[in-house]
């Protein structure tokens, strides 16, 4: 036991990304190809590793929403087709064109900072989002006139972003849909070979009418829910899994507290144990006296203040519990959904907030 436990590891399930994938590829509707979302590092989970299980999955196309990481995946041998969704200094420009990663931009007055090189090039309409893009299907139709003119670039799509599209029942998303749609027919029409893209997770399990010809999704890609309540209902499963270990076990008596602050207290005499993670490995400071810890298939709550590279957990009086067990804080039951409830939060927070310290590890359904 003792030899295999790792003071912080997140272990990921390469076979689930690529099951995510397959089971979101066969979700799309007219030919629609899956565009696998892998900026932040994967959302936490390692950019390079799932973005070439989600390739193996069915995934053609790959986004990410910075040049660097554009550069990164190309550096490790990664050759798929790749957007860079985020805005972009000059510097970046180049950097994303050295990668042959394929930009965004919304504003003619842009065209002229990316030209010169050969670069394919999106344009994005604001339908409601309110952050990258432009509002104004005329300022649209200029970037696009501008990249048509503009030595080395070419037109590669065309884009739209939702905003609400994991609210259930929302109205939004369909107006944003109808928004996007003769903007992306007429682009089409002129250019032919271009793609038109617009949903996210969310909007790919909720709305096919959303899918043109390229959807981009991430979160699910990783088996997280985009409505926040549980990842089974939508036929995807959790990649990853958060683990420590037992480091110690010892009483506390009536009275005597646990953690910074004396934020917890034993009522009755009960055993503790300490696992060797804390906020430093991203486990939120927010959940002090409000998670659980699975050891030997029981469920233990926090006692105590998180700290930086610590946790407690209350064992009650009668343990079985023993240093170097192995402590699963994500997963086998306890989703980051849980977490994020409790943080108030949502599941992408909770993943890409797992910092460099914890180690990944990568297996595949083992
Ligand atoms: C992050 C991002 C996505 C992926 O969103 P998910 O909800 O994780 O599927 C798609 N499009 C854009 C523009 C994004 O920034």
């Amino acid at each position: 036991m003792a030899a295999g436990v790792k003071r912080a590891v997140a272990r990921v399930n390469l076979a689930a990304v690529q099951r995510n994938c397959a089971r979101l590829r066969n979700a799309l509707t007219g030919g629609a190809e899956l565009c696998a979302v892998v900026k932040a590092d994967g959302y936490g989970h390692g950019a390079a590793p799932c973005a070439e299980a989600a390739l193996a999955g069915g995934a053609t196309w790959l986004a990410v929403a910075a040049a660097s990481e554009a550069a990164h995946l190309r550096a490790v041998g990664i050759a798929a087709p790749l957007l860079v969704m985020g805005a972009l200094t000059p510097a970046e420009v180049d950097v994303a064109a050295a990668a042959h990663a394929d930009v965004v931009t919304w504003d003619e007055r842009f065209v002229p900072i990316l030209a010169g090189r050969r670069l394919r090039v999106h344009v994005k309409l604001d339908t409601g989002m309110g952050r990258l893009g432009t509002r104004d299907v005329d300022e649209a139709r200029r970037a696009v006139a501008a990249i048509d003119e503009a030595e080395g670039l070419e037109l590669g799509g065309v884009m739209t972003h939702f905003a609400t599209a994991d609210e259930v029942g929302d109205a939004f998303l369909g107006d944003q849909l109808a928004a996007f749609h003769p903007f992306a027919v007429e682009a089409k029409a002129r250019h032919p070979s271009i793609v038109a893209h617009a949903a996210n997770s969310a909007a790919t399990l909720r709305e096919p009418r959303s899918h043109f010809d390229l959807v981009r999704c991430g979160v699910a890609v990783y088996g997280l829910d985009p409505f926040q309540r549980d990842a089974g209902e939508q036929g995807l499963e959790p990649a990853l899994t958060l683990r420590s270990y037992v480091a110690a076990v010892k009483p506390a008596a009536p009275g005597q507290s646990a953690g910074y602050g004396r934020r917890w207290t034993a009522g009755e005499p009960t055993q503790l144990a300490t696992i060797p993670i804390g906020y430093g490995d991203g486990v939120r400071r927010g959940l002090t006296n409000n998670a659980d810890v699975l050891i030997r298939g029981g469920r233990y709550p926090l006692a105590g203040t998180v700290s930086m590279d610590n946790i407690t957990v209350d064992l009650g009086p009668d343990t079985d519990v023993r240093p170097y067990d192995e402590a699963i804080l994500i997963g086998d039951g306890v989703p980051a959904e849980e977490w994020a409830r409790r943080l108030d939060t949502i599941n992408y927070e909770v993943t890409c907030g797992l910092t460099a310290r914890v180690e990944r590890e990568y297996h595949r359904d083992d």
